[in-house]
């Protein structure tokens, strides 16, 4: 028989939610996804390339235009050069990205930091690979990082630190200081970074992503993941990418060659044309800022505490005033009685602390926002 190495873990709650937004005829604000459709123009790229014969495995690392476009755009956006040819691999979305970094770092004994409420990957794949999760517990309504607990948090066996910004599911974001905080701890105990920029163009109210590639010593030691579904609107794609210095992407493909050697070709073809017009992904920040302002505005006047969300295409919402359930019964009770489906995000805390918050996607039409904006509302 088989001795499960997650004995403890369940199906994601983004599964489950879905299911039951689908079960129960709900609005489905739960998993993260856009209910608008990809680019027609992405999408005709992606026919041409089948058409024109891109129909067998990519190169390993990825197709070599989509690297040079990637390897430009991190360039332009924060002025530190990945070799194309070395540093950057293109990957099955992020998820396929940080499974592949954890494999090819983490080992038996080593100790992984992680903030919570942290997606849900991280420390399932960290368990897996024998590490123990060191969680750092952040708390609302800002979420904000203590970099003095985190500097009492590592020990001689901690190997890397796993960041988010834009963070899901709070919508925070990592100010330049506190990157700052981060390269000087990593730098001080030799740690590794992964730093998970999902969200990287998604930012509102004038801020300024702080990408780890920012940072001469952090991005030294740090891995970089990218989701094209997130930025292009294309999430069942599952396209991304990797980036990190040459002896750590050298690592990375041992590790990448043989999880799925390569991922899918056309799609890589279409994408390395379609980033050639930064207009496609500089554009976003501005079009999900509307998305949420135009939520908040209907929300006003609900029995929902708000706090607006920096970045994401997530919204927190604290119900304390309208219900004393716990978070995980009342999704479930707004997914079933008010067919309205959220994320409790109490499933991505440590001891799955319950801080009354749910939290909605808005990448969604102004009609299927107003819609949950009303029923929400009436709660
Ligand atoms: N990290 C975070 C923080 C996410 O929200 C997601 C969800 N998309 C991922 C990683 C995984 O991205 P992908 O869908 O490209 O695998
Ligand atoms: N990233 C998406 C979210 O946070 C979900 C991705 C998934 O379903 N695994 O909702």
């Amino acid at each position: 028989m088989i001795n499960s190495k997650l004995p403890n873990i369940e199906t994601s709650i983004f599964a489950k939610m879905s299911k039951m937004a689908a079960d129960h005829n709900a609005l489905n604000l739960s998993q993260g996804f856009p209910n608008f459709p990809s680019d027609p123009a992405l999408n005709a790229l992606v026919d041409q390339a089948m058409s024109d014969g891109y129909n067998q495995y990519a190169p390993m690392p990825g197709d070599f235009g989509l690297r040079m476009e990637i390897s430009k755009k991190i360039e332009t956006l924060h002025d530190r050069f990945y070799n194309p040819e070395t540093e950057i691999t293109i990957t099955a979305g992020a998820t396929q990205a940080i499974f592949t970094i954890i494999a090819a770092t983490i080992s038996k004994g080593d100790e992984v930091i992680i903030f919570t409420p942290a997606y849900d990957c991280y420390a399932p794949t960290v368990e897996l690979f024998g590490g123990k999760i060191v969680p750092i517990q952040l708390k609302p309504p800002f979420y904000s990082v203590d970099w003095q607990q985190v500097a009492d948090m590592i020990s001689s066996k901690t190997k890397m630190i796993i960041i988010n910004s834009p963070h899901n599911p709070s919508g925070m974001l990592f100010s330049k200081e506190d990157m700052l905080e981060l390269q000087d701890l990593a730098e001080k105990n030799d740690l590794l970074v992964l730093s998970d920029e999902v969200y990287e163009h998604i930012i509102f109210d004038g801020n300024v992503h702080q990408s780890a590639s920012k940072f001469e010593a952090l991005a030294e030691r740090s891995f970089v993941t990218a989701s094209f579904g997130k930025t292009f609107h294309n999430t069942g794609w599952k396209m991304g990418y990797c980036a990190a210095p040459e002896n750590l992407m050298k690592e990375f493909q041992k590790v990448h060659q043989f999880v799925v050697f390569c991922v899918n070709h056309p799609i890589q073809k279409a994408l390395a044309t379609y980033l050639k017009d930064e207009n496609h992904y500089l554009k976003l920040s501005n079009f999900y800022q509307q998305k949420r302002d135009f939520f908040l505005h209907l929300m006003e006047g609900s029995n929902f505490k708000i706090v607006p969300s920096k970045g994401t295409y997530f919204q927190m919402l604290d119900f304390s005033e309208i219900s004393t359930e716990n978070d995980i019964a009342f999704a479930e009770r707004l997914t079933k009685k008010h067919k309205i489906a959220t994320i409790p995000t109490s499933v991505f805390n440590e001891g799955r602390k319950d801080f009354k918050q749910i939290r909605v996607c808005f990448a969604k039409t102004d009609e299927t926002l107003a819609e949950a904006a009303k029923i929400l509302r009436e709660l």
